[in-house]
């Protein structure tokens, strides 16, 4: 699950890492009234106004601005609030802004100039350890330090057994090129980071850009957060963040119904049961010349209340031509299954796509004929080259 920047910040801030201070509007009114609480709590003159959506590049896209006064907040929060904000990460249907976080400006001058530095922890699945990725080419495009510079990226792997070592910390700090003062928050800084990372179950947490101030302070300016769908149960306070605005809303309701549930681009739609056997399933749907229109698993109960969820959320898919249900009756009975199709295709009326239905495992035989004289457009299939040939057939 993603979350919002200004979520992350909260979650940064409960374990101890620096911040760029912020405050959530959802209007342009809250947004100065923000802007306000921050200069009395800062002291700051200047702030950025920043679009909360599960992006990355919002600056470049035009979502993120520097605000000298009250009235320019009050402008550009008007402006962003509500703007459908395109990046190199939302495709081109781009995705509205409905708040904006109102934060204190931190590249404010000083003694030094302030520096931006690139952080990430992340699960590395080749080591099967966690890593911290760093770099002192900050505040841009990673990949594009990786591509042209590739020597700037540093890597630190924690040992899950001791966590993170305070001979690590220094070391990145140290190849950070800093000293003194920004050295000792460094330290601070990673090590807060990553029990943020550790204690919340997360998948990833980014930091792009890291900042060290004119004052020698080390803050996150910006903060990009995955959290492990599958550890959420753990974390009620961290569910709550969920943002469901920010997703595919074919996949939300698909979720409601605890169905697997992924859009895909092609023609035809696929109702499996287990993820492995979904991945095969697509793959036999490119082999019989389609592309699938999703990935989908039904789960170990695939009765026919969840069946006849599975084929209205396939359906709303204008792009598919045809559907394949490839299901293994190994816990569930195939025969159970196939009335359960049956009943489902009855009960939803016009059903435009043909349908194919291969059922093997426990009853398979039974299934079929329940299938056949159910007088319905649906061809069974017992075999998986029939049914491929079948899904071949239909699209030709
Ligand atoms: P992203 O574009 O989605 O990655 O959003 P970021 O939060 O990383 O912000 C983008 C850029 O805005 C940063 O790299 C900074 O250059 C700039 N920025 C962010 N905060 C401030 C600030 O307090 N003052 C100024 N002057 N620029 C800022
Ligand atoms: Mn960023």
């Amino acid at each position: 699950m993603n979350i919002h920047e200004y979520q992350a910040k909260d979650i940064l801030s409960s374990y101890g890492v620096g911040i760029q201070h912020g405050i959530l509007a959802n209007s342009p009114e809250e947004a100065v009234e923000a802007a306000k609480k921050l200069q009395e709590e800062t002291g700051t003159g200047w702030w950025v106004v920043k679009a909360q959506v599960h992006a990355g590049g919002r600056g470049k896209g035009g979502g993120i601005k520097l605000a000298k006064s009250l009235d320019e907040v009050r402008s550009l929060s008007d402006q962003i609030i509500g703007m459908n904000l395109v990046t190199k990460q939302t495709g081109e249907q781009g995705k509205d802004v409905h708040m904006v976080l109102i934060c204190e400006d931190v590249y404010y001058p000083g003694e030094n100039k302030p520096e931006e530095y690139y952080m990430s922890v992340l699960l590395d699945r080749a080591s099967g350890r966690n890593i911290i990725m760093y770099s002192p080419e900050g505040g841009m495009d990673i990949e594009e330090v990786a591509e042209s510079s590739p020597e700037k990226i540093f890597k630190e792997e924690i040992d899950p057994s001791v966590g993170l070592q305070g001979f690590q910390a220094r070391r990145i700090a140290f190849n950070l090129g800093l000293s003194g003062q920004a050295f000792k928050q460094m330290v601070k800084f990673t090590d807060a980071l990553y029990k943020a990372y550790e204690g919340s179950d997360a998948s990833m947490f980014e930091i792009n850009p890291v900042l060290k101030t004119s004052d020698d302070k080390i803050l996150a300016v910006d903060a990009k957060v995955n959290l492990d769908d599958n550890a959420l149960f753990r974390h009620p306070d961290l569910a709550a963040m969920r943002d469901t605005r920010e997703e595919d809303p074919t996949e939300v309701e698909a979720g409601k119904f605890h169905l697997n549930y992924v859009k895909l681009d092609g023609n035809v739609g696929c109702m499996v049961n287990g993820a492995g056997l979904a991945m095969a399933t697509m793959d036999i749907i490119k082999l019989s010349g389609g592309e699938p229109a999703n990935f989908l698993d039904v789960g170990g109960t695939a009765d026919a209340a969840r069946v006849e969820q599975a084929f209205r959320i396939i359906l709303k898919d204008d792009n598919v031509k045809a559907i394949l249900v490839n299901i293994f009756g190994g816990i569930v009975r195939c025969d159970r299954v196939a009335q359960g199709i049956v009943d489902a295709y009855k009960n939803m009326g016009s059903i435009q796509v043909p349908i194919i239905v291969r059922l093997q495992g426990t009853n398979a035989e039974e299934a079929k004929k329940i299938i056949d004289e159910s007088g319905l457009k649906v061809f069974s299939a017992i075999l998986l080259e029939e049914a491929a040939q079948k899904v071949s057939e239909v699209l030709a």
